[in-house]
């Protein structure tokens, strides 16, 4: 589960400071989506870097399963970022020489003592995860080989390899037509149910929103407590 309370993060702008995120409190539950959506500047992108700890915010805390992570030093921060949160970027940032599932276990190999049993372990994952997107076909294929939508779906297993308690996604249909749009939010909406991540998923596509079990509104920097509908 994901709390957060009173979120306060202020950006340096010339002389003075622009408020990103102002004093914003939000929880999401196991098996739960909560819509984030608002104009374009008003602050979802930064809410969600503060969510992921990627961020620390100037004020206000960051629970994650009940542990501030506000209050972490870098190296907790980035444990348990890596334990317990699964992100998806706006944009994709997949590596062009590497394959579906190279994508996913290349991070785990990563600044670790690589067991043989460990790598194992990680390959097998992989293909699970894969598989839980509907890309169980697709595993040897790079990104030039795969549609937007496919490429959108090995970003969200990725995301999945460490079976994350909070899954946070930034746009996901940002790229896609409407309909390749609604089977990926049919796809996260299935996965937060299965794995019962508590999912924050950020869009200003209003025709997703009436499926999210919540919908929050932000305007500059601030939740609105009408949620403004198409
Ligand atoms: P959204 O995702 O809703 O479009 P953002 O969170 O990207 O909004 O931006 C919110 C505000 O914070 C904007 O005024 C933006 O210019 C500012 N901002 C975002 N990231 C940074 C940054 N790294 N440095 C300075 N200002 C930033
Ligand atoms: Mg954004």
């Amino acid at each position: 589960m994901i709390q957060l309370d009173s979120v306060t993060l202020t950006f340096p702008d010339g002389d003075s400071r622009v408020t990103a995120v102002d004093r914003v409190s939000l929880t999401a539950h196991p098996g739960t989506v909560t819509g984030i959506t608002g104009p374009s500047g008003s602050g979802k992108s930064s809410l969600l870097a503060v969510a992921a700890t990627l961020i620390r915010p100037d004020a206000g805390a960051v629970l994650i399963d009940g542990v501030d992570a506000a209050r972490l030093g870098a190296k907790d921060a980035s444990d348990l970022r890596r334990d317990r949160i699964g992100i998806v970027f706006q944009q994709s940032n997949l590596l062009p020489s590497l394959t579906a599932h190279e994508q996913l276990t290349v991070m785990n190999e990563l600044g670790r003592s690589g067991s043989r049993a460990r790598r194992k372990t990680v390959a097998v994952r992989a293909v699970e995860v894969l598989d839980a997107v509907g890309l169980a076909d697709h595993c040897d294929k790079r990104p030039h080989q795969l549609s937007g939508g496919q490429r959108q779906r090995v970003n969200i297993a990725r995301a999945l390899m460490n079976d994350p308690s909070v899954l946070l996604v930034d746009e996901p249909t940002s790229a896609l037509d409407q309909e390749r749009g609604a089977q990926i939010i049919e796809l996260i909406l299935g996965l937060t149910a299965k794995l019962e991540t508590s999912t924050l998923l950020v869009t200003h596509d209003l025709v997703h929103l009436p499926r999210m079990h919540a919908v929050v509104t932000m305007v500059d920097g601030r939740l609105c407590a009408v949620p403004v509908l198409a």
